[in-house]
Order: C-alpha cells, then structure tokens, then sequence
C-alpha cells in the first residue's frame, strides 16, 4: 500500500471517510499518533476524535496542508487497513476460508496464579502475560484500561506498570476505553517498552504502525494483546437499562459478563441477573455496528471467553513474537495451556461469531466497493450479497 495509498491524504480524508461514516471506532490511534495535538478525544461526550485547533475548519488541519499524514496512516479503518495489516505482520493477505484471521494456534490458558486467576475475567491469561512482562523487563508498562474514577462502571485508558495496577486493570468493562491514550502517559514517564491491550478495533493498530511505517510507535509496542469483541455499550445507555429497566443501582453491581447475554452480579444478593442483548442494543456504540473484526485479527494474540468450561481464556496466537511470549510464560510457570481443539463448541461459536461480524461492514466482502469505504477481504462462505449459510444457520 501503504505510503502510497495514504500518501497526500490528512485529517480532511480521515474526516470523511471514517469518521463522519461511522467506520471510525474511537480507538484513538490518530490522537495517539498526532505529532502536533491537533486532534483530540472526550469519550464522556463521543467517541469520536475531533480537530482543536482553532485557524482551520473542523475538518482540516494546517500541518496536513503542509504535508503531515499521520492520522491517516495511523488509522485502522483507514482505505486498504486490512490487507496492508495483514502483509506487514504475517507476508500475506488472508485467505478466504481463514475466518478469524492468520494464526499460528489456537489454546486455552490461565494463570498458573491463583490471585491473578481470580482477578481475570476468563482465565486471567492477559494480565499473567502482562505481569511476567513487567517482572521480566519485556516490557515497562502496558496500555490498558480500569474503571472509570468518576463514572461507576465506566473504564478509562490506564497505565500499568506492576503487578498491583496490572490486577486493578483486570477484568472486562463493556463500555469503551480507547487503551491506546495511556501512551500519552507512558510518554510523560518516559517508557518506551510497551504492550497493548485493547479490543480488536484497538489490536488492530498493531498492523496500521507497521504497514505505514509509524515506526515511533510500532517500535515501542512489544505486544499486542486483543480482546474479542462484538459490541461495546455507551455509558448513559448502559446505565439507563441496568438502574431505570432492571432497578438495580450500579453501586450494586460487583461484576458484569457478555456470554449470549449481559450479565451482572448484584454486590448485596450475590444473585446473577440476565438482561437479553437485545435489551441493550440502542446501547451499542455507533462504530461497533459496522465493525468487521469480532476476533482481533491483527493482535499478537488474540482472546475471548467462548471457551465452554469457566475460568480458560481461549487464545489465538498470530504473529512469531506473540508464540514466544506465550511459549516463555507456560516455560516460566505462570500460564498453563491445552490445545483449542479440547473445545471445538468453542471454535466453531468463534468462526460464527467472526463471519457475522464481517457482515457488518458496509461493503460486502470480495466485492468491489464505489461508495469510498475499502472492501475486505473475501471470507468463504460469503456470497457477493454479504449472505453466509453460517449466518444462515443462526
Ligand atoms: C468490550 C468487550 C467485549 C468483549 N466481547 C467478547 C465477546 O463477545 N466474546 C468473547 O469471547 N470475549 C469477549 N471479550 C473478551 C473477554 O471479556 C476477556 O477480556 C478476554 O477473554 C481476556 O480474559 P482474561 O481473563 O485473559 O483477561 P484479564 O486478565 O481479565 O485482562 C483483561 C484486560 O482487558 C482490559 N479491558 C477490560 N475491559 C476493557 C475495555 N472496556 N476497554 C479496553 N480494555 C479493557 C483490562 O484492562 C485488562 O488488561 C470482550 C472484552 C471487552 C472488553
Ligand atoms: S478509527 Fe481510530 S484512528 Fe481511525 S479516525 Fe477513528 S479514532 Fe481515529
Ligand atoms: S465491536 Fe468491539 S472491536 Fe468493534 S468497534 Fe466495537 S468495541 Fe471495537
């Protein structure tokens, strides 16, 4: 692509192709990447970044009529995004019958630590990589989230740097943090060795630093952890279902799970409580909606929760560098693994789950587009209509 096909372009085309489309899913990687804090992000209001700088119109900037094309190369949804991803981190487009993406292998893991097992959300596998990370010195910190300071149940960007703040991050939150923000932070502290965790919108940012050649920040990034994802929730919408529908105030809510349905547990009762998700749909955030990457794609290593026993984290590994971190954590001691194949239910929800997502995506896959959004790739099963019989069967 990728110089070329980002070349000449700035804000104004980042403006227009992704965010006023909704492509843009608010990771914040143009913030991120901005070498002169022209953009800049409030999630309490959107999720969508947004031009401070007062001499050019909302949608233009001054430093991109002069040449700067950060944004855009920095961008995951930017033109060809999924192919350029895919030729800088694995040498080749994916192929169509590879439905959740290049990988190298698919396990189930946890925390050999029971402490940390606790905390996890699933098997606690991405925060005993990041703590073996920090005690190692692979890493000086990690790019993550942990709830929000001021709105309960609401997470914000977080910069974990040991073993205690690794634990306050764990768990899942189903509002947005765009992780990528705590690098202004490790900026400010001076750290350079990092890893990133983040939904898939967020891994996706692995391979966008690569193909464009953003070395500044491909290079500080020694791992990129995704979380599988399908939707997140805005806060206000989440809240309203949770206190006004259910009645349960969310000083009440000790945990909350995406499993077919949200679930939370109430802190006084204990008691397990199941809202449908279609109670939740108007809370989903406009970007999810036509976001194609249900299992993190680009990420070093890919996890989610389908595993059928509690307590596993079922883990894609793609990239060379994601095999040897997770080689050397089961070496260490601190992971334990089985093959994925242990749980083929599992497999086949996550193949379902990644087709139904790319279905999602305004232009069908292996199709030519017109309208301005990049096509994906093709993916078998899927006719130029966008239909699947996996969906079908749904
Ligand atoms: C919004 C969301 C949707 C998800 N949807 C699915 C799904 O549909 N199917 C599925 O199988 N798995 C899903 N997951 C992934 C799953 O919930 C677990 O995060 C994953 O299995 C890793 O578990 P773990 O115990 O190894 O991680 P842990 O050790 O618990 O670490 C989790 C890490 O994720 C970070 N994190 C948590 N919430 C957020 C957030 N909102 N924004 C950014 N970072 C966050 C934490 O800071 C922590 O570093 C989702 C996760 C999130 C956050
Ligand atoms: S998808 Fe991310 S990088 Fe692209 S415009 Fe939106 S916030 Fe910026
Ligand atoms: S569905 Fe998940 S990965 Fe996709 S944009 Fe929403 S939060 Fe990001």
């Amino acid at each position: 692509m990728v110089a070329s096909d980002a070349a000449k372009t700035q804000w104004r085309e980042l403006y227009h192709e992704v965010v006023e489309t909704n492509l843009c899913t608010g990771c914040a990687a143009c913030v991120m990447a901005c070498p002169r804090d022209v953009l800049d992000y409030d999630h309490t209001t959107s999720y969508h970044p947004f031009n401070v700088e007062l001499s050019t119109a909302f949608d233009d900037c001054v430093h991109g009529e002069r040449g700067c094309d950060i944004c855009t190369r920095a961008c995951p949804r930017f033109r060809a995004w999924e192919i350029d991803s895919d030729e800088a981190l694995f040498g080749r487009p994916r192929e169509a019958d590879e439905v959740v993406g290049i990988h190298r292998g698919i396990w189930l893991t946890r925390a050999a630590d029971p402490a940390v097992l606790a905390a996890g959300q699933d098997g606690g596998l991405v925060s005993a990589l990041l703590i073996w990370g920090l005690e190692t010195d692979r890493i000086e910190g990690a790019l993550t989230s942990r709830l929000s300071t001021t709105r309960l149940w609401d997470c914000e960007p977080f910069l974990a740097t040991n073993q205690a703040e690794v634990l306050e991050a764990a768990g899942s939150r189903y509002t947005y943090a765009a992780n990528p923000l705590a690098m202004k932070e490790a900026e400010r502290r001076g750290l350079k060795r990092l890893a990133l965790v983040g939904m898939s919108c967020q891994a996706s940012i692995n391979g966008t630093l690569a193909a464009r050649r953003l070395n500044k920040y491909a290079r500080r990034i020694e791992l990129t952890i995704g979380l599988l994802c399908s939707k997140s929730f805005e806060y206000e919408g989440m809240k309203q279902v949770i206190t006004e529908e259910y009645g349960i105030p969310l000083e009440d809510v000790a945990k909350v799970n995406i499993k077919g349905k949200f679930q939370l547990w109430r802190r006084s009762t204990g008691e397990q409580v199941d809202i449908p998700l279609k109670r939740m749909q108007a809370a989903t955030r406009e970007g999810c909606r036509q976001c194609p990457d249900f299992a993190a794609q680009h990420a070093d290593i890919s996890t989610g929760g389908l595993g059928q026993r509690d307590g596993w984290t079922l883990t894609i590994v793609r990239t060379q560098r994601g095999e040897d971190w997770l080689n050397g954590a089961i070496q260490a001691g601190v992971v334990e693994a089985r093959p994925g194949e242990e749980d083929p239910n599992a497999l086949a929800l996550m193949a379902k789950l990644a087709i139904r997502s790319r279905e999602r995506w305004p232009i069908a896959p292996g199709t030519l587009d017109g309208s301005g959004a990049p096509r994906l790739l093709p993916i078998a099963g899927v006719s130029a209509g966008g239909a699947t019989s996996a969906a079908a069967a749904s």
